[in-house]
């Protein structure tokens, strides 16, 4: 940034700030077509929120992301917003088109590279696998860790991914983090060579590079894919419950745009036809901000409690120490937390695909979407890293293993109320991690049989 530009944005913090202070609350917004320019960064309480969050969506206002402690929601507004909606608002920051991300995040090339270095110095290890190009034809890369990765084998599968969203740069770290210390600590460290020899292990640092490559060339928020110059919202584009509980907007302007149709963008398409093909027993989807843990169901309340996916949940938020060094993330469901979303991936893989999934948003409002890289990088993917080492846990101590000649079978609690259907793999095997206890396992043509789980893997051949 060169000086004039400096003393244009203080300039203009004053004047946003002396706005809100003589149009006073209630600040007045409203929505302008959806166009690269400046936008405002301001918050209202959470409660104010929820009570006109039909008025911010009619708007085309963006929601940023929560601060649940402090009660309060991050807003983005473009700088010609100007209608009554008369929200008690606070500026935060103005963010100009020019700014960009801090230089030291990640481009989709870099991660590229990054991938291709950790293949070529763990050739044991690790293996790039290409699944699928973006709407502008970028490649999208996973990472598949696991022991003799040149060997196909049956270990239970884990997903990680970043960057559903292209401005939150943190969330392609996290995963970036988790391909680095694994691989650099196998054959030093216990735990890291059991997780890698007894687990496949995928890692997509960044789905939605097309909106990234728009964050490091015109708009440092934006949000969504490249598709028709404004933009789909990937993760409000999957195929389950798609706008189904004012979860999403039609607006095609809107930051949370669905699309014209469920699954109709390629971003989307890759990641549901790789967790097709490799069933993930777990996902961790990694967002930015908020400092929560999210779980199923995003719309609908179907989620019953006691569920596996719940109890997880909560164990990693408590897992997580949040930017302040002392407290812990939050837990919840999306409509619990703060409001419903629909399309999202963590619906569609734990329903359709019976994978459990969670959406992970790091960092505090007070870091936003791009904190400063050398102050917040490396305390960020460090303290999300108990978490991801929770669910390797997880995998090698309640899980059910086994083969099958079924396409799915059922496991169903024995005295209680969990049942889940879990797909079979086309090499005949599958996995689930259920809480400690006893379960019935059936197939159609298979007899049943039943299994207790303590807290070691059970082998069963149904
Ligand atoms: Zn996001």
């Amino acid at each position: 940034m060169n000086k004039s530009q400096k003393s244009q944005r203080h300039f203009s913090q004053r004047k946003l700030l002396l706005a809100l202070l003589f149009t006073a609350s209630p600040f007045f917004l409203g929505m302008s077509p959806a166009k690269v320019g400046n936008r405002y960064m301001i918050k209202i309480t959470d409660q104010e929120f929820r009570d006109r969050q039909a008025d911010i969506r009619k708007q085309g206002l963006d929601y940023a992301g929560v601060d649940l402690k402090n009660h309060f929601v991050y807003l983005l507004s473009r700088d010609a917003d100007l209608v009554p909606l008369a929200l008690h608002a606070q500026p935060v920051q103005q963010i100009f088109s020019s700014d960009r991300p801090d230089a030291k995040y990640k481009t989709s090339d870099q991660v590229a590279t990054k991938l291709l270095g950790y293949a070529a110095s763990f050739p044991d290890l690790a293996a790039v696998l290409p699944i699928g190009k973006s709407l502008e034809g970028r490649d999208i890369f996973a990472l598949k860790i696991t022991g003799k990765v040149q060997t196909p084998n049956s270990r239970p599968a884990i997903l990680f991914n970043g960057m559903h969203h292209a401005r939150e740069v943190m969330s392609t770290e996290v995963p970036l983090d988790i391909a680095d210390y694994l691989l650099t600590n196998y054959g030093k460290d216990a735990s890291v060579t059991h997780w890698v020899d007894s687990t496949q292990i995928y890692i997509i640092p960044m789905l939605n590079v097309d909106g990234n490559h728009l964050v490091w060339t015109s708009d440092s928020m934006w949000r969504k894919n490249a598709r028709d110059g404004v933009g789909v919202d990937i993760n409000r584009n999957y195929p389950f419950a798609w706008n189904t509980c004012n979860g999403s907007s039609s607006n095609r302007n809107a930051d949370d745009y669905r699309g014209p149709s469920p699954a109709s963008e390629p971003e989307t398409n890759a990641l549901m036809n790789f967790v097709t093909q490799i069933h993930p027993v777990f996902d961790i989807s990694f967002h930015s901000f908020g400092e929560l843990v999210i779980y199923p169901y995003g719309c609908g309340s179907h989620t019953e409690p006691g569920t596996i996916v719940e109890p997880i949940g909560r164990a990693m938020a408590d897992l997580i120490t949040a930017d302040d060094g002392r407290s812990k993330y939050t837990a919840g469901i999306a409509p619990d937390l703060l409001y419903s979303v629909d399309g999202d991936d963590n619906d569609w893989m734990y329903h359709e695909q019976h994978v459990i999934a969670y959406t992970i948003e790091v960092n505090a409002g007070s870091q936003g979407f791009q904190p400063k890289y050398d102050r917040w990088r490396d305390s960020t993917v460090k303290r999300v890293r108990p978490a991801w080492q929770y669910l390797l846990n997880k995998m090698s101590s309640t899980l059910i293993t086994g083969t099958s000649h079924a396409s799915s079978i059922r496991i169903a609690e024995v005295n209680g109320r969990y049942s889940e259907d879990i797909k079979v793999n086309e090499d005949g095997t599958f996995h689930a991690v259920v809480n400690p206890g006893s379960y019935e396992l059936s197939g159609p043509g298979r007899h049943a049989k039943i299994v207790t789980v303590v807290k070691t893997p059970v082998h069963v051949d149904l």
